[in-house]
């Protein structure tokens, strides 16, 4: 059973670290004039209330995006002006951006966006928001979407993984899935984004292990990145369920990564760029930090 609702969720650190990363991705796709495939495995609703009471009760956005948009400093880096007009345009439009909203907004004219959400409610919803757009959407689930539909007929694209991890089998589906899509597919660029939580830190090295091995066992040179956004100490979690943890002042997780197949020529430098100003922002009483590991 699906228990997993972003609405808890939508805005908080996690969703920062890989929408900006998706951002500098679709920025490197949209800049050689020609279409692309984009799929989104686990796209959730597409748009949500940063004013919902799932919202408020967790004040995970008033503690991710919210004081980021609250920010007078000054010192937003650069990097940052897309996403930020991004989703103030969409504030004032009356919702906050998920990824299919992202997706849809910034991909360039013919490139082909699918997108596929397993649970009944959040696929309706996410219909409905996509309305009048040419998004494809598979109510269905997004490892056998991917699975199923790489190659693409348009080859150049990417992928976006965000599962919620509610289910211990979502480390070794994104494990294989990734394995298997980049023996089909060795030009995709993959994205996995994954939860820091301490202990099922053995559990998320070896999916990455294992992503990483298969890519390897390719035999050609793939550029692959593990990008990483602390908010809090390691032993700052709390070993709770989803249902339980809603609503508690102790994070779940103390951090999320994004690890990627394939990276685009110069994510890592965009990416070095904004971290520190996140782990500033973001981070809870002075103790953010960030890595960028590049691999081969
Ligand atoms: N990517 C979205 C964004 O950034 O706005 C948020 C997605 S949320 C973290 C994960 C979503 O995956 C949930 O809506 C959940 O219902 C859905 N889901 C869970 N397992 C799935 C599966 N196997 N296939 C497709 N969707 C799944």
């Amino acid at each position: 059973m699906l228990s997993y609702l972003h609405e808890f969720h939508a805005g908080n650190h996690a969703d920062i670290l890989k929408h900006v990363t998706l951002m500098f991705v679709l920025d490197h796709l949209n800049s050689k004039d020609k279409p692309y495939t984009f799929f989104d495995t686990h796209a959730g609703a597409g748009r949500y209330n940063l004013d919902d009471e799932r919202s408020l009760k967790t004040g995970e956005a008033a503690r991710g995006i919210k004081r980021l948009l609250a920010d007078q400093s000054g010192t937003v880096p650069p990097e940052l002006n897309e996403y930020e007009k991004l989703v103030r345009e969409s504030l004032a439009e009356g919702f906050y951006p998920g990824s299919p909203e992202i997706e849809r907004r910034c991909m360039s004219a013919g490139s082909r966006l699918i997108l596929a959400e397993l649970h009944s409610t959040e696929a309706d919803v996410l219909k409905k928001n996509m309305k009048g757009t040419s998004a494809q959407i598979h109510h269905r689930n997004g490892y056998e979407m991917l699975k199923a539909l790489t190659p693409p007929e348009i080859k150049r694209g990417a992928v976006l993984t965000d599962p919620s991890y509610e289910d211990l089998a979502d480390y070794d589906e994104a494990e294989k899935t990734f394995a298997a899509v980049y023996r089909k597919w060795p030009v995709g660029i993959l994205m996995l984004w994954y939860p820091l939580i301490s202990y099922r830190a053995d559990r998320i090295e070896s999916m990455k292990n294992g992503i990483a091995g298969a890519v390897r066992a390719g035999g050609k040179p793939a550029a692959m990145l593990d990008v990483q956004l602390c908010v809090n100490s390691a032993d700052s979690h709390e070993e709770k369920s989803l249902a339980e943890s809603a609503g508690s002042a102790v994070p779940r997780l103390y951090g999320s990564g994004m690890f990627i197949v394939n990276t685009p020529w110069k994510l890592d430098e965009k990416l070095r760029a904004v971290l520190p100003y996140f782990a500033d922002m973001l981070g809870m009483d002075g103790k953010g930090s960030w890595s960028v590991n590049a691999l081969q």
